[in-house]
This record gives structure tokens, C-alpha cells and sequence, in this order.
């Protein structure tokens, strides 16, 4: 049977998902799903759960990530497809970007601390097994009774203009697609020209670099992205000679994207499996 319905960029709770991985495996199914990329934000965590539920569900899966990178003070998404699971190349740098980011966030509480009282132990528990980030400080800070909701804390302590903010300085596009190479993975820039979601974006002459380095694909087809957006990335992609793909960046509740609401086309996925040094997990 040929695969028809590819959804390639799906997250769980291991990130910033609402449904486990096993929730979200029994949902693809439900959905019609033939194929389902597991994306969670810089982490395989949920990878193991997901799969166990291939044979139940009777959905392939594609072990995936995405991967959190800036290009020159732009924010870029890298999505990574079959990476070698014997590759430590990703685990470390997503071991990296843990510890900077637990590194910022102390730093940020030190701040708050002077005028507020909290601490970096109340936050680390209030993030819980998640990645710990911003909106955790700020639900702490809710909790203590500072400010009436996140929305506040972040419009008033937590933007990048205040005081008590500190950058961080996620790794460099360019060298995220040299390391997706070197880990035998399938690189894809998610969603490059989501204009709801920013304002600046990778230049044609950046897409171009990361070509040259190891690029695939470009993510065309995705709810964040309108009609016109969705065809200046095409643009871009057939100027470039790169793929496109489609995908959902299902959240859960977290977010309106329905699962399978965006698809791949089946010709670009097979591509994608021959690029991929791992193996697909099929029912
Ligand atoms: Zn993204
Ligand atoms: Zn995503």
C-alpha cells in the first residue's frame, strides 16, 4: 500500500505538546494518518513511547526533531528526519542547549529576585519534567501573587526590553544543518515564512547557505502560514532547488492546528527516507 496521508511535524508533551506520545499515536490513527514525524522541540524524548505504539495504531512512524537555531538574530526552526540512533551528535547539542538554557534562566530569576521574591528551586519545580523556560518564572510569579496572569508578567518582566531579561543564544543555523548531516538526519526549515509567528525572516541568500550545507526541504504547506506565504516559500524552494513539504505542527490543545491538517506529498517523503540514515518504525 502506497502512504498517502503524511503528516511530518507533530509534537507531545515531551515538549510543548498537550498529548503524550502514546495519545498522540492513538489520534493519527483516528485521524487516518498512514504516517506521523514525532518533532518535539530539541529533545527524542518521546521517540520510545511513540513507537511502542506502532503496531497497536498502524501508523508509521518517523523519528524526528525540531530543532531550535538563530541565523544572524533570526529565529529558525530545523526540522530533522531518521536521524543514525547510534549518532550522538544531536543528543549532545541538545544537551547543550539545556544547560544554557537552565544557565539563562538562573541568571533571570537572579534578576527577578531583587524585587521579587522567588527562586530558581520554585521555578525549576513549577517547569516539572518539561524543558524550563520564561513561562514557568512566570507562573511562579502568579502564584506569589505578583501579577493577575502569564500574559501580564511577560508584557511587564519577562519581554526582551525589560531589565531582568537575558538572551539566549540559541546554535547557528548553518552549523544545525552541518550537525543534522553529520547525525545522518533529513534537515527541513519549518515553516519560513509563518509571518503570525514573526517578523524577520531567513534571507533567500541564508536558505541558500543552508542548502549548500545539507538542506532539503523547505515546510511550505503548514496552518501557520497563508496562501501567500505558502507560495513565496514554493518560490523560494523551486528557485533554490530544494523540496517542500506539508505538515500540521499539531500541539494538542495548545494550539488550533489540527492533526493532518497539512500533508507532505509521498514522493517527497520517499526522498526523505533514502536521504534518512535510520529506519522508519512501520506497524
Ligand atoms: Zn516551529
Ligand atoms: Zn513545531
Amino acid at each position: 500500500m502506497v502512504a498517502t496521508r503524511i503528516d511530518l511535524h507533530t509534537h507531545s508533551s515531551c515538549s510543548d505538546g498537550t498529548d503524550t506520545p502514546e495519545q498522540l499515536m492513538v489520534l493519527a490513527a483516528r485521524t487516518g494518518l498512514d504516517v506521523i514525524a514525532l518533532t518535539d522541540h530539541d529533545t527524542f524524548a518521546g521517540i520510545a513511547a511513540a513507537s511502542k505504539m506502532v503496531p497497536e495504531c498502524g501508523v508509521t512512524l518517523v523519528p524526528g526533531v525540531e530543532i531550535s537555531t538563530s541565523h544572524q538574530g533570526i529565529t529558525a526552526h530545523l526540522l530533522a528526519y531518521l536521524p543514525d540512533l547510534k549518532s550522538q551528535v544531536l543528543p549532545d547539542l541538545f544537551e547543550k542547549t539545556v544547560q544554557a538554557r537552565q544557565q539563562r534562566m538562573r541568571e533571570m530569576v537572579q534578576r527577578l529576585s531583587a524585587d521579587f521574591e522567588i527562586s530558581y528551586q520554585e521555578v525549576l519545580a513549577q517547569a516539572g519534567s518539561s524543558p524550563i523556560g520564561r513561562p514557568h518564572v512566570a507562573d511562579v510569579l502568579v502564584k506569589a501573587g505578583y501579577f493577575p496572569n502569564r500574559s501580564a508578567v511577560f508584557e511587564q518582566v519577562l519581554a526582551t526590553s525589560s531589565k531582568y531579561y537575558v538572551h539566549y543564544q540559541a546554535p547557528d543555523t548553518i552549523e544545525a544543518v552541518e550537525q543534522v548531516i553529520a547525525a545522518g538526519a533529513v534537515p527541513v526549515l519549518a515553516h519560513p515564512r509563518a509571518g503570525g509567528r514573526q517578523r524577520r525572516f531567513l534571507s533567500v541568500d541564508a536558505i541558500a547557505q543552508l542548502k549548500e550545507a545539507g538542506l532539503f526541504a523547505l515546510e511550505a504547506f503548514h496552518p501557520e502560514q497563508n496562501q501567500l506565504e505558502q507560495a513565496e516559500v514554493r518560490k523560494i524552494a523551486k528557485l533554490l532547488g530544494l523540496a517542500v513539504t506539508g505538515s500540521s505542527d499539531y500541539h494538542g490543545s495548545g494550539k488550533p492546528n489540527q492533526l493532518g491538517e497539512c500533508l507532505t506529498a509521498p514522493e517527497v517523503f520517499a526522498e526523505i527516507c533514502s536521504r534518512g540514515a535510520g529506519e522508519l518504525l512501520r506497524p
